[in-house]
């Protein structure tokens, strides 16, 4: 090698490493919670795209070609897990063939990894033939803010051994969002005070995590079985119960059957609260926590009107 080529192979290696010291993280998130948390640990280190708009339930999520080209670019892949995507992360992974996110590799993160405790795990035999979901327990995790708070130490960890020179950063951004999580509790506690009186019925068990954070009473599920349409026996049977207990509401997710939900709460005669299932999911709640917040005023406010709702016979 002459002296000019070796020097335009240094000069060429020199730039190939500023490029990629310069370059973000290219970070995909499953569901838009967990690209709120990206967003909040990896800051301006990263970029982050969510495959699962906010609006739409991710149980049931089309696997898109061009969410396959997302997947195609990603440094790293933070997901859910608990089977909350078994119906189309595997199909999208085939597809975006990229080494650094299959399972087992660097820029792999199952976030349920991060948790200290999983809800609704299941004993016995789970029969996936009834077409059955939350196999693994529940898997609705990141409605707890606290969950939040792992899952953020997680990313940060994580992103901090694929971005080494900006591990400090990492953390540091992590503990920011455990601070600001910490400072919201009290207001978040305060304003369930009311609802921690009543008896709830969940339409679907998508709200477990966030009824056990706040001490809220589940007394039964309009869904007999998690992601199955309940029958009509079932939904009767929910509507005798809630007839017989005093003070008891409704919550369900604006992806849910909004006209069994109404169904239910106008024979009990009482409130039903519609919240959005994940950041973004309405309008207002793009930001975690602009969506926490959305959740708890809305439950209180229903709450607060179970007495004046009249019952539909
Ligand atoms: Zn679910």
């Amino acid at each position: 090698m002459n002296f000019t080529k070796t020097m335009i192979v240094a000069a060429v290696m020199v730039l190939a490493t500023a490029g990629q010291s310069l370059a973000e993280l290219k970070v995909v998130t499953t569901i838009s919670d967990l690209a709120r948390i990206a967003e909040a640990v990896g800051g301006e280190d990263v970029h982050v795209t969510a495959l699962c708009p906010g609006p739409r339930d991710p149980h049931f999520l089309p696997a898109k070609p061009s969410l396959a080209r997302k997947l195609a670019n990603a440094d790293l892949l933070c997901y859910n897990g608990l089977e909350l995507e078994i119906g189309w992360l595997p199909l999208l992974l085939d597809k975006a063939r990229n080494p650094r996110i299959k399972p087992g590799a660097p820029g792999d993160l199952d976030c349920s990894n991060s948790l200290e405790h999983i809800l609704d795990v299941p004993g016995g035999n789970v029969d996936r033939g009834m077409g059955d979901i939350h196999a693994l327990g529940n898997p609705h995790y990141t409605l707890d803010p606290g969950n939040a708070v792992l899952i953020a130490r997680g990313m940060a960890n994580r992103m901090g051994q694929l971005d080494s020179k900006n591990k400090a950063a990492y953390t540091a951004r992590a503990q920011a969002f455990a601070d600001a999580v910490s400072a919201k509790q009290p207001f978040w506690h305060d304003q369930l005070a009311e609802a921690r009186t009543k008896s709830i019925i969940l339409y679907h068990s998508h709200w477990n995590y966030f009824t056990h954070w706040q001490e809220l009473k589940v007394v039964g599920e309009i869904e007999n079985r998690p992601g199955i349409t309940p029958s009509p026996r079932h939904v009767q049977s929910i509507i005798d119960k809630g007839r017989d207990l005093e003070d008891v509401m409704i919550i369900a997710a604006q992806w849910d059957h909004q006209e069994v939900a109404e169904e239910v709460a106008e024979r009990i005669g009482t409130a039903l609260a519609v919240l959005p299932g994940y950041s973004g999911a309405q309008k207002g709640t793009e930001n975690y926590f602009d969506f926490i917040d959305r959740l708890c005023s809305r439950v209180a406010e229903a709450a607060a009107r179970i007495e004046t709702v009249p019952v539909k016979e």
